[in-house]
């Protein structure tokens, strides 16, 4: 029986009172017995949340009772348990780091916001010039992502400057139209505007993101695979899909075996990211290296103890459970 519910948000508007604002949201998910990531800046508002079905309900009611928050868009789902184990608030100076210069990314000139349902019709009419991307991680996407659709491919949202200036030239996508995704649709609102500063002037996004699309299309529509989710579920499928009809979209990274379960928290021991490794694969070899590791490629031999010991160092901040990721895309 799923009696927990999960609630996804973010809107981008000036929080004047941004210590303020912590302190609503700790004083109300305390009392409300709410756990969860909520990430304030000084743009805007972020979080992942749950809690008891009545709980989160009369949050959502408190938050769109407040004139900050009019017309805040709230994604929710059912859960078995609330999928987290404590309460993470904090003020941050973006909503979503994108490790760039914010005053050249123009928000008011994101791409279009497309219904689940125009998004799909717009993939099933997609031509040679019609691009669909995905700006998720590539271990996000690894599980599950939209027929047809390119990896961006990012380690973490904060390459997307970098590896968007690549796509670009690479896809033409300046002669394009290009359909973008993520999973709820706040990384799309800095990717397409992004995009568009680059001079890419036809930019979609799905908004509110593959977990809208699957509460539209409750058997997965043109999404194959699971929606990777920042919480301890890690992964969450169609609604309407039978657990045992929901064949894994992933493949292990070394017996190429279908699999898609990052339950067990693999990471590459070098650079901390997620790796999608096999149970058999593990048993017999627990060490794992992530595909193109960014700390070793240079001659993994001399330097390879230093760029190890550099980038332990850099991701000992990264917190082992999945949970404690939330919003750190
Ligand atoms: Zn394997
Ligand atoms: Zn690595």
């Amino acid at each position: 029986m799923k009696e927990a519910k999960v609630l996804l948000y973010y809107l981008y508007r000036e929080i004047v009172d941004v210590e303020g604002e912590k302190d609503w949201q700790l004083r109300t998910c305390e009392e409300l017995d709410i756990l969860g990531r909520v990430r304030i800046a000084r743009e805007g508002i972020n979080g992942t949340v749950g809690g008891a079905v009545d709980s989160i309900v009369e949050y959502e009611k408190r938050m769109t009772k407040r004139e900050l928050f009019r017309g805040i868009d709230f994604k929710s789902s059912m859960a078995e348990s609330v999928p987290f184990s404590n309460l993470f608030i904090q003020v941050r100076p973006e909503v979503v780091t994108l490790g760039v210069d914010r005053s050249k990314v123009d928000l008011s000139a994101a791409g279009v916001h497309l219904t689940p349902e125009e998004f799909h019709e717009e993939i099933l009419q997609a031509d040679d010039h019609t691009v669909v991307i995905d700006i998720r991680n590539e271990y996000e996407s690894k599980i599950g992502k939209f027929e047809g659709a390119v990896g961006a491919p990012l380690r973490q949202f904060s390459d997307l400057p970098r590896v968007a200036t690549s796509l670009v030239d690479q896809l033409q996508l300046k002669d394009k139209k290009v359909l973008m995704y993520c999973t709820g649709g706040v990384r799309c609102e800095l990717g397409s505007a992004l995009l568009r500063s680059y001079g890419v002037d036809q930019v979609f996004q799905l908004g509110g993101g593959i977990h809208n699309y699957l509460e539209t299309f409750r058997s997965g529509g043109l999404f194959l695979g699971k929606n990777f989710v920042f919480d301890e579920r890690i992964a969450v499928g169609p609604p309407d899909k039978e657990p045992q009809h929901q064949l894994a979209f992933g493949r292990c990274d070394r017996c190429e075996e279908s699999f898609d379960d990052y339950s067990a928290g693999r990471r590459c021991r070098y650079c901390r990211v997620l790796v999608l490794v096999c149970d058999n694969c593990a048993e017999a070899s627990c060490e794992f290296e992530c595909t193109n590791c960014p700390a070793l490629v240079s001659k993994p031999t001399k330097t390879r103890r230093k760029r190890k010991e550099k980038w332990s160092a850099a991701s000992a901040d990264v917190p082992e459970n999945s949970a404690e990721r939330v919003i750190s895309f």
